[in-house]
């Protein structure tokens, strides 16, 4: 159940302090308190968790400050969208989030040298980006393959993101121990950036690392689907970040592996962009490089990975998270995927393109309705 709050009513008015406390009387009820910041104003949602089967949703609103309750039926108690207009949104380092906004994170799939991170944030900088990807901490199928240079490269990542601009780092950790890593080196570079913690596609189903990085409530999460199952079975994944009390989660897609996606390495899944906005509220993000994971273009002299870019982005996906490199040859992870740094302005500009379209079409349904 879910008990709406009239707009704007303040953690110190009577009201909402005699409707927590009774809310709080329920008994084998746990409750959940999430402010939702939009543009113009704010809404608190109290979520009310366990069988509330018992409890008459008629006098849940009669009390002082409820604007409306809403039984939820759906399976995604938190992250569910349960007939509310509005989406998720959250400003974390300056950067807001939403399922209106569009974000670019572009940089190295595996962080090899200080140069490489140097050269890539100078380029995202010049192109006015404001958020990055930077992997430290590599999940590698095989166990002899580079699995990241770990810790040992946040300090300059974390430096040189700071010189260059960068606000927000999304980096996939393995182990609920890095998050404490992150969280030193930050302090060490007097906080002169931001992580979006990223679970990857092996963890989707990890419970403990999800209640793990879930309990944090310091950085967003960036939660990649599992690559082999449902995406009932993702959400439901997800829903175990939100449940332990994170609900800054951007949802992303990657791509799900069968050979039926051959010769991409996955098969492409952003036509989900608006099945998950419409079960969901969270942000949606398209990864483009893990999905299609190799660098062929078509005779229209685009490359696959720009393609399956506009794809998402038409359909109105909020975030790319794609792999650039200065030099692809020398990735050391995920080299094939990887697009060359002097080419993310085309990228941009054919992101813009797309993103158009995509107003356009929402503009024209808007006058359909
Ligand atoms: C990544 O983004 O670096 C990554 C390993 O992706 P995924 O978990 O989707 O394979
Ligand atoms: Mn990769």
């Amino acid at each position: 159940m879910i008990v709406i709050l009239t707009s704007s009513i303040s953690e110190q008015s009577l009201d909402y302090q005699y409707t927590l406390q009774a809310l709080q009387e329920l008994p084998n009820i746990e409750i959940q308190i999430r402010t939702i910041q939009g543009q113009q104003e704010s809404v608190t949602e109290i979520y009310l968790l366990g069988d509330t089967n018992g409890i008459s949703k008629e006098n849940i609103e009669a009390l002082p400050g409820v604007e409306k309750v809403i039984r939820i039926s759906s399976e995604y108690k938190i992250l569910g969208r349960h007939r509310s207009k509005q989406s998720f949104e959250f400003t974390y380092n300056d950067v807001t989030f939403s399922q209106d906004s569009l974000h670019i994170f572009a940089g190295l799939c595996a962080v090899d040298t200080r140069e490489s991170v140097e050269l890539t944030f100078k380029s995202l900088q010049e192109h006015k980006l404001n958020c990055a990807r930077m992997g430290a901490y590599k999940p590698r199928t095989s166990p002899y393959s580079f699995q990241g240079l770990g810790e040992k490269c946040l300090p300059y990542v974390f430096e040189l993101a700071g010189k260059y601009g960068i606000k927000v780092i999304a980096m996939e950790v393995t182990h609920e121990k890095q998050i404490e890593e992150i969280n030193q080196a930050l302090e060490h570079s007097g906080n002169a950036t931001g992580v979006m913690i990223q679970i990857g596609t092996r963890n989707a189903q990890n419970f403990e690392l999800l209640r793990a990085v879930g309990t944090q409530q310091r950085y967003p999460v960036l939660f990649k689907r599992g690559y082999g199952i449902t995406l009932s079975e993702s959400l439901h994944a997800a829903e175990y970040l939100a449940l332990a009390g994170n609900q800054n989660i951007i949802f992303c897609l990657r791509g799900v592996k069968s050979l039926f996606g051959s010769p991409h390495r996955n098969l492409v899944d952003f036509a989900q962009v608006p099945v998950i906005k419409r079960l969901t509220r969270m942000p949606v993000c398209i990864d483009p490089s893990h999905s299609v994971g190799i660098s062929g273009k078509a005779p229209d002299g685009i490359s696959d990975i720009y393609h399956a870019t506009a794809q998402g982005i038409i359909s109105g996906a909020n975030m790319v998270l794609v792999d650039f490199h200065p030099n692809p040859p020398r990735a050391i992870v995920d080299s094939k995927q990887a697009i060359p740094t002097h080419d993310l302005g085309w990228f941009l500009e054919d992101i813009a393109i797309s993103r158009r379209a995509y107003e356009a079409r929402k503009a024209l349904a808007d006058k359909k309705a």
